[in-house]
This record gives C-alpha cells, sequence and structure tokens, in this order.
C-alpha cells in the first residue's frame, strides 16, 4: 500500500486524478451529447440517463431510475430475441442491433442499440451502457424507398412490380383453396388523343381519377395497379370455387368498373367522356406465372378493343392461337419491312377504247416478299400494320418507292406522263408529320408532284373531316391529286365531298363485279359517275374484268379504267413492257 504522503506517491496520485478527471469529464461530454444514452449497473437497473434519451423515450429521469429496461419493451421481440442479446454481451462484451421500444406515450418505434459492458480492474461487470440511435427517420426513408419501388408516382397505385407479388400471391392463395380468382386488365380506348389534346397534366388527373375510381368499386382486399401508360390491372381475390360463378362475379365487377370509367368527367376546364376495354382472365391453380396471367389478360384486352371498344372479354385458347400467329405476322413484317421485302406492283389506269388504249398512269400496289412463303397480298397485312403502327413504316417506303419511280420516269418520254396512284391509310395519313413527309421525299427524289396522286378513303372522312381538308389542301398546293377509293362503300357526307380538294372518285369494284347482272349495282355506279360530273371530278373505275363492264361503265359516262380486264398488277419490269406494248414500241 503505497504512502499517500509520500510525495513521488503523492506526485502520481495527483497525475492519475488527473487523467481520472479527464476522463470524468469526457463521459460526462458524450453523457450532454445528442444521442440517447442510458447507463445501468450489472443487473440492469436504469443508472443514469442523458437528456436526450428522456427526449426519445418521453419519460423524466425519475420514473426510469431503478426501473430496468424491461419497461421499454414492445411486443415486437420473442424472448429468444433477449436471449441472445444477454449472451452476445456475456461472451463479447458487446451487443448491437435493431431493437423495437415503446415510448411511454405507447408507440412503438425502431432504434439501433449498442450496449456495451463496464467490467472493473477485476474484469467482472460492473454497469453497461446502451447507447441509442433514432432509426424512425430511416425506418420512414426506407417504406418511402418501399413506396416508391411499390407504387405508381401519378396514381399512388401498385405499379407492375407490386402487380406481380400480389398476382404470385392469388395463384398461390387460389391453388390452396381450389377456389377462382381473376386478373381484369384494362385500358383506355383514346387516351392518346386526350394527352395530345389537353396536355399531360390533364392526362395524368384523369389517370388518377381513373384509379380512385377503380378502387372504390373492389374490395378492399383486392389489388389496383396501374403497371403502366393507360392500363390499370384489378387482382381480384378468389370468390368461388365454381368457375361460372366466379366468371359471373367477376364480370358484373368489371362491367360496373368499365361503366363508371364512362362516366363523364371534366378535366382541365373541358368535359370528358372516355371508355375502357377490359381483358379478363381466370385462374385457379399455380400452373400459370403472374407474366403468363398477364399476357392472357392483355389478349383479351386486345380483343375487346377490336371488336367493340369500351367491352369487356374473358381470355381463351383459340383466341390465343389466333392472336401469336398475329404476333407472328407483326414481327415478320418488322424485319422484313427493315430487310427491303416489300415490292411495289403497278396496275395500269387506261383510258380510250382498244385499238387506242392510252396509259394514263398506274395504281402502286404493295406487296411482301417473305422469305418463306413467297409473294403476300397485301390484304394479309396490310389491316395488321395499321393496328400496330407499322404502317408509318411501310407507307414511307411505299411513297419513297413511288417517288423514286416518278422521278426515273421523268427523263423517259414513254413513261413521263404517267400519274402513279398511291393508297395512304388514315392512320398514315392523319400523322402530324405527313405532309411534310410527302413534300419532302417528292423534293429529295426530284420526282413531279403534279404525277402523284394519294388515293383515300372515306373512312377518312368519318374520324377527322377538318384535319383532312387541311392537309390535302396543303399537299394540292404544291400539284399533289387526290382520289377518293372505294368510293360508295363508306358513309361520305356530300356536304364535305364537296369541300374536298379532290380529282377523282374511284368506283369500288364492288360495285362493278355484277354491273351486267344486278340492277342496284348499275344505278349506283350511274349515281357516281353524275355525282362526279356534277362535282367537276373525273372518275374511274376499278375492278374491270370484261368488256361488257366497261362498255356499261363507259355508257354512264365513265372515262377511266383499271382491271383484270387490261392487266393484272404488274411488277415494274414487265408493268413498262406492257406499256410500251400498248403503244405499240416493241418492248
Ligand atoms: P384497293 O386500293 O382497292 O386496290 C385494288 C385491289 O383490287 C388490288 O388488290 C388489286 O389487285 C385488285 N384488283 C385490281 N383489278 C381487279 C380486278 O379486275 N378484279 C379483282 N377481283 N380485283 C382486282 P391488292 O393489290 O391485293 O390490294 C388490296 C388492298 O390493299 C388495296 O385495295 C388497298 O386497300 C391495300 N393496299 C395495297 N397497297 C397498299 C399500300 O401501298 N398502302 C396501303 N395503305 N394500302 C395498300
Ligand atoms: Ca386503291
Ligand atoms: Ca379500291
Amino acid at each position: 500500500m503505497p504512502n499517500p504522503f509520500d510525495s513521488q506517491t503523492l506526485a502520481e496520485a495527483q497525475a492519475r486524478l488527473r487523467v481520472l478527471e479527464d476522463e470524468q469529464r469526457v463521459a460526462e461530454a458524450i453523457f450532454r451529447t445528442t444521442q440517447p444514452v442510458m447507463v445501468t449497473d450489472a443487473r440492469a437497473h436504469i443508472l443514469r440517463v442523458n437528456q436526450a434519451f428522456c427526449d426519445i423515450m418521453g419519460y423524466r429521469p425519475e420514473e426510469m431510475l431503478g426501473n430496468t429496461p424491461k419497461m421499454f419493451r414492445s411486443n415486437h421481440h420473442d424472448a429468444a430475441f433477449y436471449a441472445t442479446m444477454v449472451e452476445t454481451i456475456q461472451r463479447t462484451g458487446q451487443w448491437s442491433g435493431e431493437v423495437w421500444d415503446r415510448r411511454k406515450s405507447g408507440d412503438v418505434f425502431p432504434k439501433w442499440m449498442t450496449i456495451t459492458a463496464v467490467p472493473d480492474a477485476s474484469g467482472t461487470v460492473t454497469h453497461m451502457i446502451a447507447c441509442y440511435t433514432d432509426l424512425a427517420e430511416r425506418q420512414r426513408a426506407r417504406e418511402e424507398i418501399e413506396r416508391l419501388a411499390f407504387h405508381d408516382v401519378i396514381t399512388g397505385l401498385a405499379n407492375r412490380a407490386l402487380l406481380h407479388e400480389r398476382l404470385s400471391e392469388a395463384t398461390r392463395q387460389a391453388g390452396s383453396s381450389g377456389e377462382y380468382a381473376a386478373l381484369l386488365l384494362l385500358d383506355w380506348d383514346d387516351f392518346r388523343s386526350l394527352n395530345d389534346s389537353l396536355g399531360y397534366p390533364q392526362g395524368d388527373a384523369l389517370l388518377r381519377l381513373a384509379g380512385q375510381r377503380i378502387c372504390a368499386c373492389v374490395r378492399a382486399s383486392d389489388t389496383v395497379a396501374r403497371p403502366g401508360g393507360d392500363e390499370f390491372a384489378i387482382v381480384l381475390h378468389p370468390t368461388s370455387d365454381r368457375r361460372d360463378q366466379a366468371a359471373a362475379q367477376t364480370e358484373a365487377m368489371g362491367t360496373r368498373i368499365l361503366q363508371t370509367l364512362a362516366e363523364p368527367c371534366h378535366i382541365g376546364g373541358t368535359d370528358y367522356q372516355g371508355s375502357a376495354s377490359m381483358g379478363v382472365v381466370l385462374f385457379a391453380d399455380e400452373q400459370l406465372d403472374a407474366n403468363a396471367l398477364l399476357k392472357q389478360a392483355e389478349l383479351a384486352m386486345y380483343d375487346a378493343k377490336h371488336n367493340s371498344r369500351g367491352s369487356l372479354h374473358f381470355f381463351d385458347s383459340q383466341l390465343e392461337q389466333a392472336v401469336s400467329e398475329r404476333m407472328r405476322i407483326e414481327r415478320e413484317l418488322r424485319a422484313g419491312i427493315a430487310a427491303g421485302q416489300l415490292r411495289l406492283h403497278y396496275q395500269p389506269q387506261v383510258t380510250g377504247q382498244e385499238g387506242q388504249l392510252a396509259v394514263v398512269g398506274a395504281e402502286a400496289l404493295v406487296r411482301w416478299q417473305h422469305p418463306r412463303q413467297g409473294l403476300i397480298a397485301p390484304g394479309r397485312f396490310i389491316a395488321l400494320a395499321e393496328e400496330t403502327g407499322l404502317i408509318a413504316a411501310l407507307g414511307r417506303w411505299v411513297l419513297q418507292t413511288a417517288c423514286e419511280q416518278l422521278a426515273a420516269w421523268k427523263g423517259r418520254p414513254a413513261f413521263a406522263h404517267l400519274v402513279l396512284a398511291v393508297n395512304v391509310s388514315a392512320a398514315q395519313f392523319l400523322e402530324p408529320g405527313f405532309t411534310q413527309q410527302v413534300l419532302e421525299l417528292l423534293a429529295s427524289t426530284g420526282a413531279p408532284p403534279g404525277r402523284l396522286k394519294l388515293e383515300l378513303t372515306e373512312s377518312l372522312l368519318v374520324q377527322n373531316a377538318e384535319a383532312v381538308i387541311a392537309t390535302m389542301s396543303a399537299l394540292q398546293a404544291h400539284g399533289v391529286q387526290f382520289s377518293l377509293d372505294d368510293f360508295g362503300t363508306g358513309y361520305s357526307s356530300l356536304a364535305y365531298l364537296k369541300r374536298l380538294p379532290l380529282q377523282q372518285l374511284k368506283i369500288d369494284q364492288g360495285f362493278v363485279r355484277d354491273l351486267e347482272t344486278d340492277g342496284n349495282d348499275a344505278t349506283i355506279a350511274r349515281s357516281i359517275a353524275a355525282l362526279a360530273r356534277g362535282l367537276g371530278l373525273t372518275v374511274i373505275a376499278e375492278g374491270v374484268e370484261t368488256a361488257g363492264q366497261r362498255d356499261l361503265l363507259a355508257a354512264m359516262g365513265c372515262t377511266t379504267y383499271q382491271g383484270y380486264y387490261y392487266s393484272r398488277p404488274l411488277a415494274l419490269q414487265d408493268f413498262e413492257a406492257w406499256c410500251l406494248r400498248q403503244a405499240g414500241v416493241a418492248a
């Protein structure tokens, strides 16, 4: 035992005291930090807490001192959790982890806790220090990240990822209960035009409103999701173990949803009334995964859209076959256009009688040179190209090729007068940059604009007469001509017809076919010819197969003809040779 009065030991003791005082100060400082700290004795009785600790737990110090931390326990952890904590401290002297404690107010919150055992000189633990980090903030951030990762920003509904999860859950449920669950997929019929005309903020507002309307129809346990675009998906949890019952219930629900969506609303200062089409698939086992179910619902939805917009269709497997065939053609056509598999054939348009037949031009008709199936007629792919948007690329190719041909004929006297008629689909014609595209193609190829004739159909007028007239006028100002194809089969308003900058009506081949036997067809053909004359337009008959048809048409005042009686559509070389033969020049 050192003598405290021994001068050397005194100095040592003073030095040690200074160290202890320093440590004490540091410890006090640590205690005053904003990090919550609690000190207990070896048996976990609370000896000291700092202000930050009181703040976070909501207790005053005297309410805690002498108690044990058990007073903070929530039901979040089981006994094994605390046993592991104690065991770890005993073994290693420290434990860290996430702890959910209860504040005085009763709410449970997460925090990161580090407990350090403090041993004395002999190694016996005398105290324990617990430091807390409030994880609530981190937890909120984590929840926000989760919300963002699994929810759509615009509507707050489940996104595609969460939809997949819920679908998998529903298939598991259905699999174990033997009941039918359903996936409903719906898509607005004309969302794009709303977005284009009113702008994206209004489009978003409509999506939000749609989400609210759908949610109001379904049960809280069902999932409403917006997997993307203007699509919504609804997962109806299992309802019945009988397919017919489940189908009836699902149909009733789907119809209700479509009805509420079709109700008028007020968006961005304008009244809007839209409609949606819906595809439905029922499932009662785990054979199909979420992707396959979505695919089937999508097929049914497209089926609904094509047959009757605003309706609901159930998936069936025949439909699947038809659609997969369509998808194959679409895929191959897309690749085929890029690979240069399209061809133009030319069908002569003539005037005059035998012996003095004059070729006035040709109709350019597209074909697809398929690598395995040979030459495919446009009847098999034009409609599909229109529905899938491929018509833009296809139509552009046709126009470009036709313009190049006109430019090539420009320098050849035998062909320089020919007018080339090009079919233009409604979707292609209404595309915003169409006028520009035609003018650019005319300029870049050097084709004479007056030799280009665009064939439009009446269906175009039904959709958007004013825009059509504007586009036609803009092109006509450069000399481009227009012919109204398949005339008589649509519902042309005569009032519009008068305003259209047209040069020609084309009597549909449907009226020409039975001209010699069907009095009604003859009457219609005669009326069209008279109408054309009255409006100052030329008239051409298509599908002329016999001399008899041609004679009747001539008697009605029709002067120009096209049809197998003269020639089938021909490849370029054959067409040129045909023209030269008509002109009496050897090919
Ligand atoms: P369309 O414009 O009515 O073209 C006339 C169709 O009638 C052509 O069929 C032609 O081969 C056929 N035809 C011509 N003369 C006769 C005849 O005397 N008797 C009979 N029974 N048929 C005759 P094709 O080439 O199969 O074209 C079918 C349709 O495909 C066209 O009907 C047109 O709507 C569309 N089409 C063709 N090429 C294009 C194109 O480049 N763009 C667009 N958008 N559509 C095209
Ligand atoms: Ca045509
Ligand atoms: Ca036609």
